[in-house]
């Protein structure tokens, strides 16, 4: 396994509409490439570029925390996101593989998407969220609340 550490320029990715599978406008990436490394995941695509070999190696990026919170202070964006739904993973990195154990990174981008009051989905098919799950009841109360 390669983890390879990288520094992102952005991180939250707009959807020209709102998904119909999880409502969601926006969708971020933390990690590329997946441990899971399930046999039909469209992350094995040449399309979808990940770097290495796909079920073995791991992109990670580092700073993503410090991008998001630029991405998502109203103060520094002359036109701010609109309040929708964040979807935490994707097709080419589950949020919770084993890696995420070590970076915490999916945990602090709650953190940060709970201070900005944004309502949240999360992919994964990893036991790990549970590490997360008194930040999920907060936001899953907030957005009760909408
Ligand atoms: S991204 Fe999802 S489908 Fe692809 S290997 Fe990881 S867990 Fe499996």
């Amino acid at each position: 396994m390669t983890i390879r550490e990288i520094e992102a320029k952005s991180i939250l990715r707009k959807y020209k509409k709102i998904d119909s599978w999880f409502i969601s406008r926006y969708g971020m990436n933390l990690y590329r490439g997946c441990t899971h490394n399930c046999i039909y995941c469209d992350g094995r695509a040449e399309g979808y570029y990940v770097d290495g070999e796909f079920g073995e190696d791991v992109t990670i990026k580092v700073n993503a925390v410090e991008i998001l919170r630029r991405e998502l202070d109203p103060k520094r964006k002359r036109a701010p996101f609109k309040r929708s739904f964040i979807m935490i993973g994707g097709g080419v990195g589950d949020s919770y593989q084993p890696i995420e154990e070590k970076y915490q990174l999916s945990r602090r981008a709650l953190e940060l998407v709970d201070e900005y009051n944004f309502p949240v989905h999360v992919l994964t098919k990893s036991t790990l969220i549970k590490k997360d799950i008194d930040i999920l009841k907060k936001l899953t109360k907030k957005v009760e609340r909408l």
